[in-house]
């Protein structure tokens, strides 16, 4: 819900907020600010219901999931109706990464998800093999705290909350006070689905939920959103010695080598930089491109960007910002740039035809990094192009930012191009490809500098839900500890035969 407006209310009463649609503007419906009390209400019903929820064996957990993933095919209509009554965004786009990425999400995990939090065997290095034995445990942590932003404002909300309740966690969600009713689509599929009462709890609220949730006693903070909420979350983390992950903004940069295949690297920059309207988290924010062919790839963006099609119904390409302060930031971008000398190729202005949110697809040339467009996360379907001589520039250029969440680079030679990805400082990177690496559940997922802290997803992320418990097994019951007292000299000269025979000769260092 696009425009997020006070209504007044008594003192004692919750805030409430009024919603409108970013495509229409009318208003669509309110909410109720849940305060520090109702997040406590919720805290006290989790932590009752979570242990009992932790003794389940992953089969029973993951039959749950398996459920959840057949509601969300049978009520996807009803499901995408909600997102894009909130959104605006093309139905095409709901179906794929709300819906289509929800079903993976939850399949995924229900299949592989006992694989990785397995108690693990390992064995041990050296000569402690022979004396001692290693499982590690993958305990639940209690109860995490999700909170989500409005970008993708279901899945965003399903994926770390399927995630934290598989791994045997109760939850509180908080999604965006902008897209409410696509997060409380979540709570909706998991009653559906059969999950037992109190293990997830949907708060509905702004900041003031939010940092109730973190100021709780949960047990985590799983948080997607900005670098600014990011920081505050994460020093509330900090001071409370409860882990976090925080998902944050990026600035992502698109590296277009001399040898790209220039179509598809073009149909690439204008998918990257308007899915979503551009708000996307790894959506494509600036492009370098080799001075060689700067100019074909330029004339076949701008081909394809005239193609596009922004609408408020029927079939449509690029769909409306989210919420009205968002808008404000992409035209204050977009006049910082123009103002220093870029020059606009498409768009750089409201669509006059829509009466909603809508800012047109903009494509534009002659900047640099003095501009805020080049600088700050715009989040919004804005393609800044800039030439580069050589790569060693377009490196430089890349990792010019304060962000680092991700990057896509576009060469015909696969090992120059993974020798440039290593190169960047980028949580993930693509190779001929806009960054799609969230939708890849094995791949680890999260940002560096201001980008965040901790991935999420596949194992890193499912484990990080858990507290990696080892225990340690002594093969011999303990007598090895019963004969270490008493110290003494004849003891000390056995060790350090020890450890000259396994660290000082090649046959110790063999075995070892
Ligand atoms: P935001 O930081 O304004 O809000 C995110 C969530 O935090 C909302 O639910 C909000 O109500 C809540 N919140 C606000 N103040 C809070 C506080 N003091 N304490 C606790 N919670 C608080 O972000 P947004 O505008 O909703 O989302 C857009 C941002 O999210 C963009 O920067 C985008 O790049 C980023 N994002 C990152 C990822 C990722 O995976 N890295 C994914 C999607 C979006």
């Amino acid at each position: 819900m696009a425009i997020v407006t006070p209504i007044d209310t008594l003192p004692g009463q919750r805030r409430r907020l009024c919603l409108s649609s970013p495509a229409t503007g009318e208003t669509i419906g309110a909410i109720e600010v849940q305060n520090a009390d109702d997040v406590a209400a919720a805290l006290e019903v989790a932590r009752k219901a979570q242990p009992a929820w932790a003794e389940t064996s992953f089969e029973q957990r993951a039959r749950v999931m398996q459920r959840a993933a057949r509601v969300l095919v049978d009520r996807q209509d009803e499901f995408i109706d909600v997102v894009l009554r909130e959104s605006g965004k093309p139905r095409t786009e709901a179906l794929m990464m709300e819906i289509f990425a929800g079903c993976d999400a939850l399949t995924y995990y229900a299949k592989r998800g006992g694989s990785i939090l397995r108690s693990d065997k390992r064995t041990l290095h050296g000569m402690m093999r022979f004396m001692k034995q290693l499982r590690v445990v993958y305990q639940p942590l209690g109860v995490v705290g999700v909170i989500s932003p409005w970008n993708g404002p279901f899945i965003l909300s399903l994926n770390p909350t399927l995630q934290a309740l598989i791994a045997g966690n109760a939850v509180l969600l908080k999604p965006s006070e902008v897209t409410p009713s696509s997060g409380a689509l979540v709570g909706e599929l998991f009653e559906a689905a059969g999950l037992p009462d109190g293990l997830l709890t949907v708060l509905t609220g702004d900041a003031e939920t939010g940092a109730a949730l973190v100021e709780a006693g949960v047990d985590k903070i799983s948080f997607t959103g900005s670098v600014a909420t990011g920081r505050t979350v994460g020093a509330a983390c900090g001071r409370q010695l409860i882990p976090c992950t925080l998902e944050l903004g990026g600035k992502d940069p698109m590296i277009v080598c001399e040898d790209a295949n220039l179509d598809n690297a073009a149909a690439g920059a204008v998918v990257g930089a308007f899915m979503n309207a551009g708000q996307y988290c790894c959506g494509t924010e600036r492009v370098y491109v080799a001075n060689e062919i700067a100019d074909a790839f330029t004339s076949k963006v701008i081909e394809r960007v005239a193609k596009l099609r922004q609408g408020d119904s029927g079939e449509f390409d690029v769909g409306a910002i989210f919420w009205d302060r968002q808008l404000e930031i992409i035209e204050s971008h977009v006049s910082d740039a123009l103002s220093k000398g870029a020059v606009a190729l498409a768009g750089a202005r409201r669509n006059p035809n829509l009466s909603g949110l809508y800012y047109e697809p903009t494509v534009l040339t002659q900047v640099n990094h003095d501009m805020l467009v080049m600088r700050d996360e715009t989040f919004g379907p804005v393609l800044p192009i800039m030439r580069f001589n050589d790569i060693e520039e377009a490196v430089s250029l890349a990792n010019q930012t304060t962000y680092g969440l991700a990057a896509n680079i576009w060469t015909q030679d696969k090992r120059g191009g993974i020798a440039l990805a290593k190169r960047l400082k980028a949580g993930s990177v693509c190779i001929n490809d806009v960054t799609m690496t969230y939708g890849a559940p094995e791949a680890p997922f999260g940002g560096r500098k201001s980008s965040g802290v901790g991935q999420v997803n596949g194992v890193i992320g499912l484990r990080g839900f858990t507290h990696a418990q080892p225990i340690l097994i002594d093969r011999f019951g303990g007598r090895q500890t019963a004969d270490t007292y008493p110290y003494t000299s004849k003891k000390n000269a056995a060790m350090q035969r020890l450890i000259r025979l396994l660290f000082g000769t090649p046959l110790g260092r063999w075995l070892s």
